[in-house]
């Protein structure tokens, strides 16, 4: 028995994502964003199905995420679009990095000269998120110095939205107006067009002019639609379901029941005594804790599945436990599953849920529940 929380992975489930974003993109390639270890979901097993579902290229933050791609046998083109670690690898790996200044152009133009080669990368501008990115009025200069510099070829230009929800739309267009504005002018100067990204998932989902030559989602993938975070609060029922789009969540975290225990009215329930019941109570202990990425916000937060009904978390949550009050589920025993994220019978709990009651978004759901439980592969419809 397998004691502690699972996270089981539907590939189906990312498989008929992947194809919900193809249909929304009318076929433009897609750049699957395997960032984070797939956002929990495990890089290498969720892009060898991408791939055989039709994905033109990976992306991933940095160039030891993409080393472990390359080992596994996936030869596809793989972005790395943060890190400049050690530039041998861009070369012994066959990896595209996103140039984002100078220095990074330089040093990889002195290396592609020192093995009498080319490497083809990416360039990134900063349109406003303010984060990384040849910048305002020196964009086009830069990227005329970079393309001057022997061993580069531009294979590509993207930037990022600062809204990764588009809640400010208007930011969002002025972004890709100043993405327009730098691709037009050194289009002009090189006279050829260059290969452009710039849509994350929110982008997909709702902003058409955004697609460009290729797409670029995440969470999408994932079965998650951005919008969530900034509506959940207004809005839990038809807009949800509305720009959910049928993507369908790929994660579904399950651990146990290892012991139920009966007290009595008036008994404190773990560390600080946040909770105390209010009647002879039936408490679970489960195989879950802040140390499996099951923040310590859930603390009478929180609720799980057992036997299809939800069972709210009662007390702090421990390092590796956690309890649950099961008064209420008389017919919940020992070693019964524990559902934490996804569905149970007609119940389910949503990583989108889980981020609001943890003031925080499902990304950081996904990859701290995904990233620290043991993953298992399966294949749901
Ligand atoms: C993470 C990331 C994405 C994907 O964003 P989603 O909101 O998950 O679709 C795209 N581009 C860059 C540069 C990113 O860092």
């Amino acid at each position: 028995m397998i004691r502690g929380p699972v996270a089981e992975i539907s590939l189906s489930s990312i498989a008929h994502n992947l194809h919900i974003v193809q249909r929304i993109v009318k076929s433009r390639p897609v750049i699957a964003v395997v960032k984070a270890g797939a956002y929990g979901h495990g890089a290498v097993e969720v892009s060898k199905r991408l791939l055989t579902e039709g994905i033109a290229c990976l992306a991933v933050a940095y160039t030891g995420e993409a080393k472990e791609l390359r080992e596994a046998g996936i030869n596809i083109p793989v972005i790395v679009l943060f890190d400049r670690g050690d530039i041998r690898d861009y070369f012994d790996f066959h990896l595209i990095p996103v140039v984002y200044n100078l220095d990074a152009a330089a040093a990889l133009s002195d290396e592609a000269g020192k093995r009498d080669t080319v490497i083809k990368i990416h360039v990134k501008i900063d349109t406003g998120m303010g984060r990384l990115g040849l910048n305002g009025n020196h964009a086009v200069d830069d990227l005329m110095k970079i393309s001057e510099m022997p061993g580069l070829e531009i294979a590509g230009l993207l930037s990022h939205f600062s809204e990764a929800d588009l809640s400010d739309r208007s930011y969002a267009i002025s972004q890709i107006e100043r993405f327009h504005a730098v691709r037009e002018a050194i289009s002009k100067k090189l006279r050829r067009k260059i290969f452009s990204h710039i849509a994350n998932s929110a982008a997909v989902l709702a902003f058409e002019d955004a697609y460009l030559d290729a797409v670029r989602p995440g969470l999408m993938l994932y079965g998650y639609s951005p919008f969530h975070e900034s509506r959940a609060l207004r809005a839990e029922g038809e807009e949800a379901e509305e720009s959910q789009r049928g993507l369908i969540p790929a994660m579904m975290i399950k651990t146990r029941i290892l012991c139920i225990r009966n007290v009595p009215a008036g008994e404190p329930i773990s560390y600080g005594r946040t909770f105390v019941t209010k009647r002879p109570s039936r408490i679970g202990v489960t195989a879950l804790g802040y140390a499996d990425g099951y923040s310590r916000h859930f603390s009478n937060n929180a609720e799980v599945l057992v036997k299809g009904k939800r069972a709210p978390v009662v007390g702090r949550v421990c390092m590796d436990l956690t309890m649950i009050d099961l008064t209420d589920i008389v017919e919940a025993g020992q070693n019964d599953e524990v559902v934490v994220l996804g569905q149970q019978g007609n119940e389910s709990i949503t990583a989108d849920e889980l981020a609001r009651r943890a003031n925080t978004i499902s990304y950081e759901i996904l990859t701290s529940l995904g990233s620290r439980s043991k993953r298992i592969y399966v294949e749901t419809h």
